[in-house]
């Protein structure tokens, strides 16, 4: 199974990806997480990447790109992965379009979880993460909108998208994505 998970910061995503990883087994490909770990192991490009993140904007393509090329050319994602965080940009899809068809395996599935802004906003202001400052919010939630919700269009153009309501409680929401993804299983 080969999925893109979509949605903006806050709307519960790295939740329902867990709750996806521990019953559908794809290999999980959170590019936020390689970048916090890159920028704590203090490499070249994690500290790069912190000049981006810590104030809510996206690091540049080529960074990404570079560092998702690397990882799906591993093993354990031959079976199937979860992309999450990944792509956020029109660059960043239509790459990742070319090495998928250079490879003969296409996406199955685009889920995309949708929340309300005010929504976000307040679940974000309750987190505590250092990119979780109110400014910093509100430089993610722009460049979501901005930059990565142009994505849904192109991916719905190509008949992948599904889109979950990202409103109630996790079980409710898990219910919804496993209607969907059950059918890829
Ligand atoms: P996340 O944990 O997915 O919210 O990502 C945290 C931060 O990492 C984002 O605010 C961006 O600065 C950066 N980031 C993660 N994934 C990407 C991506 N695909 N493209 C650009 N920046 C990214």
């Amino acid at each position: 199974m080969r999925i893109i998970f979509i949605g903006p910061p806050g709307a519960g995503k790295g939740t329902q990806a867990e709750k996806i990883i521990a019953k559908y087994k794809p290999a999980h490909l959170s590019t936020g997480d390689m970048l916090r770990a890159a920028r704590d192991a203090k490499t070249k490009i994690g500290l790069e990447a912190e000049k981006y993140m810590s104030g809510g904007q996206l690091v540049p393509d080529d960074v990404i790109i570079g560092i998702i090329s690397d990882r799906l050319q591993e093993p354990d994602c031959q079976a199937g992965y979860l992309l999450d965080g990944f792509p956020r940009t029109i660059a960043q899809a239509e790459t990742l379009d070319k090495m998928l068809a250079g490879k003969g395996t296409p996406l199955d599935v685009v889920l995309e979880l949708r929340v309300p802004d005010e929504e976000l906003f307040r679940r974000l202001a309750g987190r505590g993460r250092a990119d979780d400052k109110p400014e910093v919010i509100r430089e993610r939630l722009v460049a979501y909108n901005n930059q990565t919700s142009p994505l849904i269009d192109y991916y719905s153009k190509q008949d992948l998208l599904k889109t979950i309501d990202g409103l109630g409680s996790v079980d409710e929401i898990f219910a919804r994505v496993e209607k969907i993804l059950d059918h890829f299983n």
